[in-house]
């Protein structure tokens, strides 16, 4: 075991990264968990980043993280890329263990993110920001005047549909079932919507385009029969995984296993343990959002140590 840290974070996205910039700010000496394979968080897997403030003509998703990562580090964050494997959160000095060894904090920041459900088809990676896309308000933009197609059936599909309709030429919701299970009043809005279309007992079989997504490939889940409709969008609207399996039974969660917090702070039920992010947020899912609350976690954690010194 090492000497025991002021503060400890989980994570590298937009939130640890900011909850990073603050702590190291404040005389905190942070030691970040980065994760071994996804260091960077969510954007590192997007192109173009608009709606980010500071950056007038946007900035590449990488590049973006690289200079928030770059910030941390400016300040004396200790970043590690490795995965944080076990953690045990109940004590005054909490521990956190990774496949090099026990670290030890007297605060912990529990910045992981949640994942994009994916529908696991062929090149879904490789066309990902460029005409695949899982959220609506980064990229809708991108998309004016064009035929988009949204997968999924619950609320955030439908309200992915209602929103892209103000820029696409006409919305598909591409939908497994004969019904939807959005609540009445999402399904009114989007029924009523002229631009919005739907196909359904459907599901996306592939992928087509070359650099850039211009066919998906429909099959019909009653007959089997394929289709290909010429959307050169696609937003996979079918839900969100918080990557919280590492904290379950110690920290409390939401019944989607999102980390609850006690609003307006980023306090958990566990005295010193803080969490931001993507991992307590199924509203608002941005970067900016994310880094707001990682910057809400560092204040809170700083306040809650000096409250002890
Ligand atoms: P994440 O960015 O998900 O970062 C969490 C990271 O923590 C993980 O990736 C991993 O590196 C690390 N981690 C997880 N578990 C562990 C562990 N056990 N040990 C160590 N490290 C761990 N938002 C916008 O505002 N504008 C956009 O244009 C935009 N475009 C997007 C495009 C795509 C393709 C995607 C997927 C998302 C996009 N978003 C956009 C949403 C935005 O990326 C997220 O809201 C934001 O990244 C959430 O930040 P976060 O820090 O909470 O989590």
């Amino acid at each position: 075991m090492t000497d025991v840290r002021n503060v400890i974070i989980i994570g590298s996205g937009p939130a640890g990264y900011t909850a990073a910039v603050y702590a190291a700010r404040a005389n905190l000496a942070p030691l970040v968990f980065e994760g071994s394979v996804t260091a960077g968080g969510a954007l590192m897997n997007t192109t173009e980043v608009e709606n980010f403030p500071g950056f007038r003509e946007g900035i590449q998703g990488p590049a973006l993280m690289d200079e928030m990562r770059a910030q941390a580090e400016r300040f004396g964050a200790e970043l590690v890329a490795d995965d944080v494997i076990e953690v045990d959160l109940s004590g005054e000095i909490k521990t956190v263990r990774t496949e090099d060894g026990t670290f030890s904090a007297r605060a912990v920041i529990l910045a992981m993110g949640s994942g994009y459900r994916k529908l696991g088809v062929a090149r879904e990676d490789e066309l990902s920001g460029h005409g695949v896309s899982w959220c609506a308000t980064c990229d809708g933009f991108f998309f004016r005047e064009q035929h988009i197609a949204v997968v999924g059936g619950g609320d955030s599909a439908l309200e992915e549909a209602t929103f892209l309709s103000r820029f696409g030429s006409k919305v598909t919701l591409v939908h497994r079932r004969d019904e939807l299970r959005a609540s009445a009043i999402m399904q009114e809005r989007a029924f009523a919507d002229p631009k919005i279309e739907f196909a359904w007992n459907s599901e996306v079989a592939s992928l087509e385009g070359d650099g850039a997504l211009s066919g998906v490939v429909l099959r019909d889940t009653t007959t089997g029969e394929l289709r290909t409709m010429d959307a050169t969008g696609l937003f996979i609207a079918i839900g969100h995984d918080p990557r919280s399996e590492l904290v379950r039974g110690q920290v409390d969660l939401d019944d989607e296993g999102y980390v609850l917090v006690e609003h307006p702070s980023t306090a958990t039920n566990l005295d010193g343990v803080f969490a931001c992010g993507d991992l307590v947020d199924h509203h608002y899912r941005q970067a900016i959002t994310a880094a707001g609350s990682g910057c809400a976690s560092a204040l809170d954690a700083e306040r809650w140590l000096a409250a002890r010194d």
